[in-house]
């Protein structure tokens, strides 16, 4: 037996139990109760099922700033953009992955109707719509969003129906584990994504190689090649693109040269991807805490010097200039 995920088999068991598309219902994670919960810095909201997340540009002094999506949504809502971000989240109640270092609990990423329940997309904007001091961002995230791609356009379409196309910043995440995007879609409901106004997306790569994402994910190492594929994908079908990568790995006795080709890789795709690309520290959460092995303190403690080799590898590959455009203003357009 494979000490891997079958991605494509936990893929469809999830989905069965994570939307309901007879009646276009999403499963949502109840984060009261939770261990998630015990991080975060504001009560939950919308009914237990909801939360304000405070996105911050310079979270760490010892890591590249984080500008998403402080910088998209300052810029497609015409604000300047701040030191914080607030959002208001909604968690799809599903991932086919089991990072280690996720700050969800796993049973929230489990399709577990004991801790989730079913919404329409129209039923959580009107909840959202309920709060005071709401946020002019909404974040779809998760799990996995894209286990049921169905959930971002069926969000769009009760956002028009409410008259706030393109009066809200909407942003998904989207772990690049499936084609579910074409699978689902049509060619016209994967062209309203792709335009509807004031709507971007950000797909993280879960390692700079094979070995350090199967270590991430427990997904199997060959997927590391497809998520550049989906993307590249996501890419043409023309939505606004964003990107993260994690750099935990167990120490690399070659980091300069596994670096220089994960670069090379984005650079196939589009040669200023690194540039939308953000690297995320990975740190410890609550329901980080009972999960965490000596292996993953070592990776925690090597992801620094992996960083610096990105650094490093962009210096090679960028000018200073381009190194320090805003990220909004690098163009990845295919
Ligand atoms: S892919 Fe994202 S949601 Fe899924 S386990 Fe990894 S970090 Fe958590």
């Amino acid at each position: 037996m494979s000490r891997y995920i079958d991605t494509k088999l936990f893929s469809a068991q999830l989905r069965e139990r994570a939307i309901i598309p007879s009646e276009q219902k999403i499963l949502i994670a109840r984060l009261n109760g939770s261990e998630q919960e015990k991080d975060l810095t504001t009560p939950v909201n919308c009914q237990g099922y909801g939360r304000i997340r405070h996105f911050r540009y310079s979270k760490h002094s010892d890591w590249s700033p984080n500008p998403l999506p402080i910088l998209p949504a300052a810029q497609a809502l015409g604000y300047t953009a701040d030191e914080v971000l607030r959002a208001q989240i909604f968690q799809h109640a599903a991932c086919n992955w089991r990072c280690w270092y996720c700050f969800v609990d796993f049973t929230l990423l489990s399709a577990n109707l004991r801790v989730s329940n079913y919404f329409t997309a129209g039923e959580l904007i009107d909840m959202y719509l309920k709060e005071d001091n709401r946020p002019e961002v909404i974040d779809l995230t998760g799990g996995q969003p894209d286990l049921a791609p169905e959930w971002v356009l069926w969000t769009m379409e009760a956002l028009k129906e409410r008259g706030l196309a393109g009066k809200v910043f909407l942003w998904s995440d989207d772990n690049l584990s499936n084609r579910y995007f074409w699978d689902y879609l049509t060619p016209k409901q994967r062209n309203i994504i792709a335009t509807f106004p004031k709507y971007s997306r950000v797909a993280c790569f879960k390692g700079y190689d094979e070995a350090s994402f199967a270590f991430n994910t427990l997904a199997a190492p060959d997927l590391f090649n497809q998520q550049f594929e989906i993307y590249g994908d996501l890419l043409q079908e023309g939505l606004d693109m964003y990107a993260y990568v994690t750099f935990a790995s167990l120490p690399h006795h070659d980091i300069c040269s596994a670096m220089a080709r994960f670069v090379d890789r984005l650079q196939a795709i589009h040669s200023n991807l690194p540039l939308r690309t953000v690297p995320l520290k990975i740190e410890v959460f609550t329901p980080t805490q009972a999960r965490i092995t000596s292996e993953h303190q070592e990776a925690l403690a090597f992801q620094y010097e992996v960083h610096n080799a990105w650094l490093e590898e962009l210096s090679k590959r960028f000018s200073e200039v381009e190194r320090n455009l805003l990220i909004t203003d690098v163009t990845v357009r295919l």
